[in-house]
């Protein structure tokens, strides 16, 4: 078991949280501030025991000056100040005599929010390759290290693993809750388990499906995902995107798996990749025209909540259309709607599945979004997340 937060007496001492601030912003404006809300309850439970709080973060990719100047975490540190009641004194620097005078400056229950973590990756990408120096450097301007930004945990960089291999470290709230819900909970699932994948990056969730296969009892496929399936099965799925590489796989799993795997029997599509052009119904074993398949249908939808009706768990990655596009949301709504319905444990992980379910307004109605979308996956599939592994053990 990891330490985590309540495992450290805060009191007096210099606690650097990572949080994840990356929210999305737009001349100057906060967009929508979900992670900066996620991040409270840690930072709060160390102001509630007196820690001295020191806040890292980043925002975006830092890949040249002009990066820095839409990048900064200025607006976030405003916020954060309104959110938490007090104010959070935001640095400018992601190092220097400036940061470390307001560091030995601070009393108890204070918040500092530090400049953007990726400040440092232009131009020598210090950050995102973990450099020693400064995993260092930021190690040795405080006592303990939280980290609670889930969303880089798959990966190596100096704001996680650089600080906490140097000092005393545990997870916040909600990396735990995380870990929780994405490992315990999928891992020893209640059953029925269903998993539904969709989306589009067949590479990404070839080796998902792989893994979610053999512990779930039913796998529903949506989006471009299934598309690859449907032509493994021999229809002809037009223009549709498919991956061409995955077909062989896709009937591998579809002969091994037969009584698990779940496809769709109707959607909608268009002529092209577009919005608010043509929507054309079909049923998908006989896609007419040139038609590129771009949402399920309602008697998808009607298969596909029998096998959610029955199910304990359940885990959702990837709309199961192109939810972005107003003519094609239906199947993705629908789906939340049925969901939102059913009894089981819902968790829902991957970055355009969490943000379709929050869009549609069901960011309370389920057991747990995840705010990692690669981290959630790599998790998911087993893979040790470096940022976690990190950590020391209880
Ligand atoms: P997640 O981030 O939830 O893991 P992905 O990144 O794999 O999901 O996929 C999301 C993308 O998949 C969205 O941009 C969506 O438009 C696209 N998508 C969903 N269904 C289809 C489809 N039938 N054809 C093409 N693209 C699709
Ligand atoms: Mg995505």
């Amino acid at each position: 078991m990891k330490k985590t937060i309540e495992d450290y007496d805060l009191n007096n001492k210099k606690v650097i949280i990572r949080c994840d601030l990356n929210v999305p912003i737009k001349d100057g404006k906060i967009l929508d501030d979900n992670r900066i809300k996620e991040s409270l309850k840690t930072i709060k439970y160390a102001m509630d025991h007196n820690a001295k709080i020191i806040i890292l973060s980043h925002l975006g990719r830092i890949k040249s000056e002009e990066d820095k100047i839409t990048n900064t975490l200025s607006p976030v540190a405003n916020r954060l100040s309104k959110l938490l009641g007090i104010k959070v004194k935001f640095i400018d620097k992601t190092r220097g005599t400036v940061l470390e005078k307001a560091i030995n400056d601070m009393k108890a229950k204070e918040v500092i929010l530090v400049q953007n973590t990726r400040f440092e990756d232009f131009p020598n990408k210090l950050e995102s390759s973990n450099n020693n120096e400064l995993g260092k450097y930021w190690a040795s301007l405080a006592d303990i290290y939280i980290n609670d930004a889930f969303g880089t945990c798959h990966r190596s960089h100096a704001s996680n693993v650089g600080i906490a291999n140097n000092i005393p470290s545990g997870i916040g709230f909600l990396v735990e809750k995380e870990l929780k819900m994405l490992g315990d909970r999928l891992n020893k699932p209640s059953r029925p388990y269903v998993v539904i994948i969709g989306g589009a990056k067949m590479n990404d969730k070839i080796k998902v499906i792989d893994k979610l296969i053999k512990k779930a009892d039913y796998v529903l496929l949506g989006g471009g995902i299934a598309n690859t399936f449907l032509v493994a099965k021999g229809f002809d799925m037009k223009a549709s995107l498919y991956d061409e590489q995955s077909i062989d796989h896709a009937k591998y799993l579809i002969d091994n798996y037969s009584n698990k795997i779940i496809l769709p029997v109707d959607g909608y599509g268009s002529y092209s990749y577009k919005d608010s052009e043509v929507k054309k119904y079909c049923f998908l074993d006989n896609v007419y025209d040139s038609l590129m398949i771009l949402d399920i249908g309602p008697k998808t939808i009607e298969l596909f909540s029998k096998y959610i009706k029955r199910a304990k768990t359940i885990f959702w990655n990837g709309p199961v259309g192109v939810s972005e596009f107003h003519n094609f949301e239906y199947g993705t709504k629908k789906m939340c709607e049925v969901l939102k319905e059913s009894k089981a444990c819902v968790v829902i992980g991957g970055g355009d599945s969490a943000a379709a379910a929050i869009r549609f307004g069901y960011k309370q109605k389920f057991e747990h979004i995840s705010t990692g979308g690669g981290a959630s996956l790599e998790y998911i599939e087993g893979n040790p997340l470096p940022a976690i592994e990190i950590i020391d053990e209880k």
